[in-house]
């Protein structure tokens, strides 16, 4: 076994298949060539090569998009329900607000590092981008594992982490949305920890808030039904019946939790499902409905009894046969090391940064179409930036609207990105990225560099 204190200093995050020095001889790549496979930021720079080599992007552009704007690194002290004190660190960067303010969630978690949240704001600026909002690509992260906080505490953070980067988030500079394990009470908590310090309401420096503070209908399944959007248009174009198709989805949160339901809802098999600890799979397909109303009872699907359920853990649910595959739980979930083994037509990427480089070229070679998460996950910035538009204009839509804009933003996204892939034979993730870059690169070009 590698030693953990080796992994804790280089700060790895090793893909879950690749924990023994054996294996990574096996699969033939050095401990530091795994450290810029599955280091997020590495990814996202990576990425950016990629894509600028494919372009004949201009050297000065690719360093500048390589760089975040800033970062900011607080310490949170808060004192404990039983009077000790805790420390936790957290973070909030911007990639870039050239085009506009920054966007993008907060995540509390205890696997959350600098590294982590640069990645992560670095594609919410694709994401934004390519769906042509005037937003940048923001993020932010607490180091913790709010599962362990008492409703106090975990509220008594959140107001202190806020009140830590209340200088670099507003309506104009930055608006934070939830992400893994925050939701709308915690939206709620930072507008109004906000919104005390600035002496009015202000709804419009988070979205993702409850609908009576100033939230939007439709925001809270706005990524589940992204996801299918971009599907329906995908499976259209390949004259795919998506009634029929036997569908795995790894996490069982807001976003996978959410494309679960419309596609059980939509006659779709959901053979297998996931989350932090694991899953159950059934050849014949799962009851959605029933395991969504089990976690919402705040349980685990480990402990669901059905005699017909298999419990499976959260590498082998990534190489169950099936048509159309969800990884919607967190980055680097498909690897060098397990993507020979992925069986499936489709990958549609609900969660930011499941897909490395490395495993991107083997799904493509082995003819798996990938749909990329700045593409294919990006309902919920769009319902976020609609919640924005209605909190400055004080005037709020119907769910019908919502859905529609939704729709049109995202078909148009994927026609663009679609038809381009198919004009220069890229991967859509490619396409994607030539798309909001491009889109960047003439926004830097007309701003010109400062002073
Ligand atoms: P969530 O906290 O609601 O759900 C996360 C799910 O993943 C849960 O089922 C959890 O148990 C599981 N999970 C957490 N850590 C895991 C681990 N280490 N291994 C396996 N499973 C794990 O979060 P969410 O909002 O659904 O976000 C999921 C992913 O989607 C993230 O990558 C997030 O950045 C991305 N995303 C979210 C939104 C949004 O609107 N919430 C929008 C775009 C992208």
């Amino acid at each position: 076994m590698l030693e953990n204190k080796k992994k804790d200093q280089m700060n790895i995050i090793y893909p879950k298949t690749l924990i023994s020095t054996d294996e990574i001889e096996v699969y033939g790549k050095k401990e530091e060539d795994l450290f810029h496979e599955t280091n997020p930021f590495e990814m996202a720079k990576k990425q950016i090569d990629i894509v600028a080599k494919e372009m004949g992007l201009n050297d000065n552009i690719k360093k500048y998009l390589k760089r975040v704007e800033r970062s900011l690194i607080v310490s949170i002290p808060i004192k404990m329900d039983d009077g000790h004190l805790e420390i936790f660190e957290g973070y909030r960067v911007h990639h870039s607000t050239i085009r506009g303010p920054g966007k993008g969630g907060i995540r509390f978690s205890p696997d959350v590092n600098l590294d982590e949240v640069k990645a992560l704001a670095t594609w919410m600026t694709w994401k934004c981008t390519l769906l042509n909002l005037p937003l940048g690509g923001a993020k932010g992260g607490v180091c913790v594992d709010p599962k362990k906080l008492s409703k106090g505490e975990l509220e008594r953070m959140t107001r202190r982490y806020t009140a830590e980067i209340i200088n670099i988030i507003g309506p104009d500079i930055d608006i934070p949305a939830p992400d893994v394990n925050t939701d709308p009470q915690i939206m709620a908590w930072i507008m109004d920890t906000y919104s005390m310090n600035k002496g009015r309401a202000i709804p419009g420096v988070v979205t993702g808030k409850p609908i009576e503070i100033g939230g939007s209908v439709g925001r809270e399944s706005a990524t589940g039904m992204g996801l299918y959007y971009v599907l329906e248009a995908l499976c259209n174009k390949l004259n795919i019946d998506l009634g029929d198709q036997n569908v795995v989805i790894q996490g069982f949160g807001n976003v996978g939790g959410n494309i679960a339901k419309i596609l059980y809802e939509n006659g779709c098999k959901i053979i297998a499902v996931s989350d932090i600890y694991g899953g159950l799979y059934a050849k014949g397909g799962l009851n959605i409905s029933k395991l969504l109303e089990w976690r919402d009872k705040k349980n685990y699907l480990k402990d669901f009894k059905d005699e017909h359920y298999k419990f499976i853990n959260n590498e082998d649910i990534l190489t169950i046969k099936c048509d159309i595959l969800i990884p919607a739980a967190i980055e680097n979930q498909i690897t060098y090391s397990n993507a020979k083994e992925i069986d499936c037509k489709i990958v549609l990427e609900g969660a930011n940064g499941p897909t490395t480089p490395e495993a991107d070229e083997i799904l493509e070679s082995n003819g798996i179409i990938v749909v990329p998460d700045i593409l294919a996950n990006a309902g919920g910035v769009c319902v976020s930036y609609f919640e924005y538009i209605q909190d400055i204009h004080s005037y709020f839509w119907k769910l019908e609207r919502i859905n529609q804009e939704l729709k049109n933003i995202l078909v148009n996204a994927f026609e663009d990105v679609y038809n381009l892939s198919r004009k220069k034979k890229v991967s859509l993730r490619i396409a994607s990225y030539m798309i909001a870059i491009s889109r960047l690169a003439k926004a830097i070009e007309l701003r010109g560099i400062f002073p």
